[in-house]
Formats: structure tokens, C-alpha cells, sequence
């Protein structure tokens, strides 16, 4: 017998952005949504709480391969072997990438910090289970196990490319999971585009990242491309360089090319352009799955772009910004010791370069202590390493999210009519915003980390 009520369990990602994780449990049967990690804690803390799967889930649904979203998969098919996962094409082949990089980035932070831990799971780890996902293609209902009637279908997120929103119905219980969500192009993404039949949705699950930013609504995309063209001309017209801290997947990949079109537009000189590692690597499968893009996309050959070769060395780094050129470095909250980090903590010490942020900084980042740090602050960009005097004033941010903004959210939810909204991936403030703004009369939660809620049908 199926009921019309399900329940919803978070192993992370609610009352903050961390590790995405949302067990659904439709009569007897367990969907984990996402599988993330926590993008700055340290250690174990890094994993949704898997001791709240009672048993091996019947699927994992992996709506797209930001670590937040699927940096937990290897780890978690290590306590539950034979798992089935699903996931777009495009997020299966990017995954891989970014989870054989996790892995090393892990093994250098267990040296460099003592985080004995480290790391979590093993490159064999992540082969095992990258062999075993399931690649669906959008708008291709499938289902995920024989005595199951639950159908599930991936529609496109507008995100990153790959990403998904996820609709799962089962015959008394329809929900749809946005996962993370842009609703305006972007300068290679098309919007995200909502589910065919709303009015059968019984409970919306909704991201919340940008409930408390202000003002949003109010910037159009070739507005912002137009003041971050400026920015970047005035500096390198100093003799300065343009540091863009950029997110490996998805920002870095934008920003190169509206770099490249701006410059071809002449709005910015032909200086040289640099890229950093996993960001290249990202680049390549863009290339491989150009159909997926926006139609009108265009994306410039990957060898146009320059390595920053190995920053760490501070004569690498000192040496890069000595003439002009613009550079799109990971990681894009500056956290300690990744490209953007190594680099910036060189230019901080001169006054004519600019450093741009283009997306979100968890607080407790680098990035955010920069954005609001004042000339002759402090600032420790590497691990022990010595405080930077910060002589730089120019550290702008510009709004190139590849997130809805909060009225762009509320739209998603007032075309959705469910009798259920619940809100995860959104720091507290956020959620408060979206709770009391969205969704007025209708079962409104906020759950926290571990809770079980109803959901009626
Ligand atoms: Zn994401
Ligand atoms: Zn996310």
C-alpha cells in the first residue's frame, strides 16, 4: 500500500550551504538527493551524517557535480557497496574530475594541516563508484528499482553545465528538488526551465543561497559585464593585473569567456589570460558537451588561455604579475592555500592591481575577509603563513551568480503550487528571508540537520 505522506531527512546543507544531502523515504523506499561535502570545514566534519541511513539507500540522485553536491559519493558507497547512482552525462564526466581532485587536494591538507583523516576515500574509491553511475539524459523518466512504481526525471537547473532539477513521482507523492538553480541566461548556460506539470506537485524543495541579498533584482547580467569590463580596463591600464577568483566549475569557465569577449569587443586590451588547473580540466568536457550550452553560446579554444603554473612557488607567483594579463584562478572563495590565495597574497602588498570577486563567499573564507578588509589590515592568505599588510584598496565584487537571486526564488516557488515548501542550501539568514517571504500559506519548513519531518501528501 503507498501512502500520499513521505518524509524528508537532511544528513546536511540546511540551516547553512554545506554538504548536500536530503534522504526521501516514499513507502519503503530511500532516495539520498546529493551526496556533497562541506565546502570549508576540515576533517569528517567535511560529511553529511551517513549514521542516518538506516539501511543502503535504493538510489542516490547527483543533481550536479559541485563538490557540495556529490564530493561525498565515494565515502558513502565505501559503508553502502552497490549503490546505484544517477546522474546528467555531463555531471558523471565532470564528477570524475573533481572527485580524483578532491582526493589530492585531501592528501595535501593531511600533510599540511595534520588532518590525519585524510583523506576521506581513495582515488580506486572514486573509479569504483564513477564505474557504477547510472548517466541519464534530461527529460528521460526512468525508474530506479523493479517493485517501484517511483519515476524520476532530470530537467535542466541553468547552474553549471550538467545540472539538474529533480522531479520523483510516485503514485500518491510528487516532489521536485531544484537543487542549486539560475533562472536568467548566463554567458554559456541556459536558464533553468521549470517542470511541465506544477500543479501535480505535492513538495517543493528549494535552495535558499541568496534569501538575504539585497538588491539582486536589480542588476542585469550585461550591466554587470559592462562594470566588470571597466574594472578590469582601469587596472590593467595601470600597468595592474585582474585577479578573478573563480569557482572550478562553471564561473571559471564563464568569466574566461566573457573575458575573451570583451576583449574582442575591445573593451578590455589583449592582454595575456591565465587559468588555473582544474578549472582547464573543466573547460575540456564544456568543449566535448557544446550542445548542452546555451544555442548562442561561444566558447573559445581552451589554448587561448595560459597556465599560472605553480603558484605555490612565491617566485612563480611574484614573477605572474609583473606585467598586466588577467587571471581566472580556483579557488573562488579564496580559501587558504589554492591558486587565488597564493596569488592574491602578492598583490595585496601593491596598490595598482584589482582583485574581483564574481560569486558566493562562505563567511569564514578568505574571500570574505578580503572583501571586507581595509587598507593596512592584516590577513593570512596560506597556512602558516605570516600575516599579509594589506595595501590594495581596489577588491570589488560583482554579481555573476550562477544562483537565482531571492526574487527569482520566489517566482520558482509561485509557479510551483505545492502544499509543501521546504527550504535547504541557504545560510540562516537566508532562510529566515525565504521563510517569511515565499509561499504564503502554504507548509512552510526549515528543518535542521538530522530531523525528520512529514510531508503530506
Ligand atoms: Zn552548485
Ligand atoms: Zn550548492
Amino acid at each position: 500500500m503507498s501512502s500520499k505522506n513521505i518524509q524528508f531527512t537532511s544528513l546536511g546543507s540546511v540551516g547553512e550551504v554545506g554538504a548536500s544531502a536530503h534522504l526521501l523515504t516514499i513507502d519503503c523506499f530511500h532516495i539520498l538527493l546529493d551526496c556533497g561535502m562541506h565546502p570549508s570545514k576540515e576533517g569528517p566534519d567535511k560529511l553529511p551524517d551517513f549514521s542516518m541511513l538506516s539501511k543502503a539507500p535504493d538510489a542516490v540522485i547527483i543533481s550536479h557535480s559541485h563538490i557540495d553536491h556529490c564530493g561525498s559519493l565515494p565515502h558513502m558507497a565505501t559503508l553502502f557497496p552497490g549503490v546505484p547512482v544517477y546522474c546528467t552525462p555531463p555531471t558523471l564526466r565532470i564528477m570524475d574530475r573533481m572527485l580524483h581532485n578532491c582526493v589530492s587536494v585531501m592528501g595535501k591538507i593531511r600533510d599540511e594541516r595534520d588532518v590525519p583523516e585524510y583523506p576521506l576515500y581513495s582515488h580506486i574509491d572514486v573509479e569504483n563508484i564513477i564505474k557504477r553511475v547510472y548517466p541519464i539524459t534530461m527529460y528521460k523518466e526512468f525508474g530506479i528499482h523493479p517493485d517501484s512504481d517511483i519515476r524520476i526525471t532530470f530537467s535542466h537547473a541553468g547552474h553549471v553545465l550538467g545540472s539538474a532539477s529533480v522531479l520523483i513521482e510516485s503514485p500518491n507523492h510528487t516532489v521536485f528538488y531544484t537543487a542549486d538553480i539560475c533562472t536568467v541566461d548566463q554567458e554559456l548556460m541556459e536558464a533553468y526551465r521549470p517542470p511541465k506539470n506544477p500543479e501535480k506537485i505535492d513538495t517543493l524543495i528549494v535552495e535558499s543561497t541568496y534569501g538575504a541579498t539585497e538588491n539582486a533584482d536589480q542588476i542585469l547580467f550585461e550591466n554587470e559585464v559592462e562594470r566588470f569590463g571597466s574594472a578590469i580596463a582601469e587596472v590593467l591600464a595601470d600597468g595592474g593585473v585582474a585577479l578573478i577568483p573563480s569557482f572550478a566549475l562553471g564561473r571559471a569557465q564563464e568569466i574566461l569567456n566573457i573575458v575573451t569577449r570583451l576583449q574582442e569587443e575591445g573593451t578590455i586590451p589583449w592582454v595575456p589570460i591565465y587559468a588555473s588547473g582544474l578549472g582547464r580540466a573543466v573547460y575540456e568536457i564544456y568543449d566535448d558537451f557544446f550542445d548542452d550550452l546555451k544555442p548562442t553560446a561561444e566558447l573559445s579554444p581552451l589554448d587561448e588561455f595560459l597556465n599560472v603554473g605553480n603558484v605555490w612557488k612565491p617566485d612563480v607567483a611574484r614573477r605572474l604579475i609583473q606585467e598586466p594579463c588577467i587571471i581566472v584562478a580556483t579557488s573562488g572563495m579564496m580559501l587558504e592555500n589554492t591558486p587565488s590565495a597564493m596569488i592574491a597574497q602578492h598583490m595585496v602588498r601593491e596598490t595598482h592591481h584589482g582583485i574581483f570577486f564574481v560569486g558566493y563567499c562562505a563567511e569564514d573564507t578568505v574571500g570574505a575577509a578580503l572583501k571586507e578588509a581595509k587598507v593596512g589590515d592584516q590577513l593570512v592568505f596560506e597556512l602558516e603563513g605570516a600575516p599579509v599588510h594589506i595595501a590594495l584598496s581596489n577588491i570589488q565584487s560583482f554579481h555573476f551568480s550562477a544562483h537565482a537571486n531571492r526574487e527569482e526564488l520566489s517566482d520558482v516557488i509561485d509557479a510551483i503550487p505545492s502544499k509543501n515548501v521546504v527550504y535547504v542550501h541557504g545560510d540562516p539568514p537566508a532562510l529566515e528571508w525565504m521563510e517569511y517571504n515565499t509561499a504564503e500559506g502554504r507548509n512552510k519548513y526549515v528543518p535542521a540537520i538530522g530531523q525528520t519531518i512529514l510531508l503530506e501528501g
